[in-house]
């Protein structure tokens, strides 16, 4: 089995929206400082890293973490080659490119730059209303991006957001796509079951083809 880790480390560093909490872990207990073990806590925002969003972000929605459908989140799903969108991902960037897979997710010149603790970049590349538009048209069911949002940091209204959840996508977000060639893969990422939360961490993977052809898993 081929596992290939598409999450970002949370750590000091780590890019953040801006005016959103960003990652910081504390010390509880210290075993090197008298403490009967190594215990610690962390403060951070649910939109921090690689995490999901729930309808209830925007509001389209009571729907929160703690009830998002898994099979959203454990389930085939195809890595599509945008590196070379300049900003904005549009229908025509995916047309004939989606079909026959639920999962879309989206490699573009973001991957990695979380990673390698670069500023917040406001010109990251997303998807236009567009691209969602064609996302929902395909039955596209999830779709994942390789920065903090689906959405440009320009945008008004929130409108990629409202597209993809209104018609119950789901939405992964802070991927790290660089270390995976463009293709088809179980992609497992479950959100932590978070009562109430507008969005949640996870930890995502995708699992590829092993030596000897056959789909791992
Ligand atoms: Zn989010």
């Amino acid at each position: 089995m081929h596992i290939i880790d598409i999450s970002v480390t949370l750590r000091d560093g780590l890019a953040a929206w801006p005016g959103e909490d960003y990652w910081r872990l504390d010390k509880t207990l210290r075993i090197a400082e008298g403490g009967a073990a190594n215990v610690s806590r962390i403060t951070m925002g649910l939109h921090c890293g690689t995490h999901v969003d729930a309808p209830w972000h925007f509001g389209l929605s009571d729907q929160t973490a703690e009830s998002l459908p898994l099979d959203r989140f454990i389930t085939p799903a195809r890595v599509v080659d945008c590196t070379g969108v300049a900003q904005a991902i549009t229908r025509a960037d995916l047309a004939g490119r989606i079909d026959g897979t639920a999962a879309v997710l989206l490699k573009t010149a973001n991957s990695g730059t979380l990673e390698s603790l670069a500023s917040f970049n406001r010109q990251f590349v997303h998807l236009d209303p567009s691209a969602a538009t064609y996302l929902v048209e395909s039955g596209i069911h999830t779709v994942g991006v390789d920065y903090l949002s689906v959405e440009g940091f320009f945008a008004e209204g929130a409108p990629v957001h409202r597209i993809l959840l209104a018609a119950r996508v789901a939405i992964i977000e802070g991927l790290d796509l660089s270390a995976v060639e463009p293709g088809d893969y179980t992609l497992v990422a479950a959100p932590l079951k978070i009562a109430g939360g507008d969005g949640a961490p996870c930890r995502a993977v995708l699992i590829g083809q092993t030596a000897s052809g056959r789909v791992g898993l």
